[in-house]
């Protein structure tokens, strides 16, 4: 059986205080990752804290040219938000198609963001936007904070409390759905931003990626015609039941077209 203990702090610092005092016990938010996870005992945290009632983790602002939202925020408030759908519609977009209406329901961006699932949405609109992941204890850019399958910058105990998406210029993301989970076979965002555009692959590699040879050709010419000489090698993709390594590097190159096109609003 399982066994571990439930607490429930009323305010981000008692969570802090209870994380670093307990440094096996682990926080909950929508429970749409870890309880599938302890159920399968691929964890077993001493506590669970659950974070999912604090206030100081919700709330969607425009603040300093950047989105701000909370890590508590689920994943139906951020397509549904007016503030998200003006500022950056392809983040609500985004949201709007990860998994089916419970897991929308439930989810946060919080939540996913920490966990980093190799096929998951939110990573690739985090590191295409360049945002900001601001914690309990620190700031940490996208591109430092992916490391990997299930890995991130995040150290033992430390909390995601929001995070802030500079607004880009213009913006699209585009998946390829495994047809029963909705998690990404292959997804893209891209952006235009005033650092140049940005090309963020999830699901196809073994965590959240940028393409730069795309990221280039695409600052030269916004076009999906910009793409034509490229190709993604398939070594180091993802294969599995779903699809080979080349499917998935086919789908690279398919989707990042697409994303262009919708970006392009064609
Ligand atoms: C059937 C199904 C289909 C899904 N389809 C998709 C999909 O299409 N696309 C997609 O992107 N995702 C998908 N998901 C995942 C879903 O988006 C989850 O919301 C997400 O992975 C985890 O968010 P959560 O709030 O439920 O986190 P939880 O499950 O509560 O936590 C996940 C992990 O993050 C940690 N954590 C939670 N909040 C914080 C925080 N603020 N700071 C630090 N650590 C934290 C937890 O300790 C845990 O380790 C799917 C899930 C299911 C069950």
């Amino acid at each position: 059986m399982y066994s571990f203990n439930y607490v429930k702090p009323k305010s981000l610092a008692e969570v802090g205080e209870f994380l670093n005092a307990n440094p096996d016990a682990r926080p909950l938010a929508g429970g749409m990752t870890l309880i599938p996870t302890l159920k399968a005992r691929l964890a077993q945290p001493s506590h669970l804290v659950d974070i999912g009632g604090l206030d100081e983790l919700k709330g969607i602002e425009v603040k300093n040219n950047a989105l701000q939202i909370g890590a508590g925020t689920r994943h139906v408030e951020v397509a549904r938000s007016p503030k998200v759908r003006e500022a950056i519609p392809a983040l609500a977009d985004l949201a709007n198609h990860i998994g089916d209406p419970a897991v929308r329901n439930c989810g946060t961006i919080g939540g996913s963001v920490a966990n980093n699932d190799p096929a998951a949405d939110y990573p690739a609109g985090v590191l295409g936007l360049g945002a900001t992941i601001v914690t309990n204890k620190r700031e940490i850019g996208a591109d430092d904070f992916f490391q990997g399958m299930f890995t991130t910058a995040l150290e033992p105990g430390e909390l995601i409390v929001r995070v802030s998406f500079p607004l880009p210029k213009r913006a699209a993301y585009q998946k390829f759905a495994h047809p029963a989970s909705r998690y990404a076979m292959c997804g893209v965002f891209v952006a235009e931003t005033g650092n140049g555009v940005r090309v963020a692959v999830t699901g196809a590699g073994p965590g959240v990626y940028r393409w730069s040879e795309a990221e280039a050709a695409l600052g030269k010419n916004m076009s999906a015609d910009a793409l034509a000489g490229l190709a993604t090698s398939p070594d180091g993709m993802n294969e599995d039941i779903h699809g080979t390594r080349e499917y998935r590097a086919n789908l690279v190159n398919v989707m990042t077209k697409r994303a262009v096109n919708k970006l392009l609003g064609r």
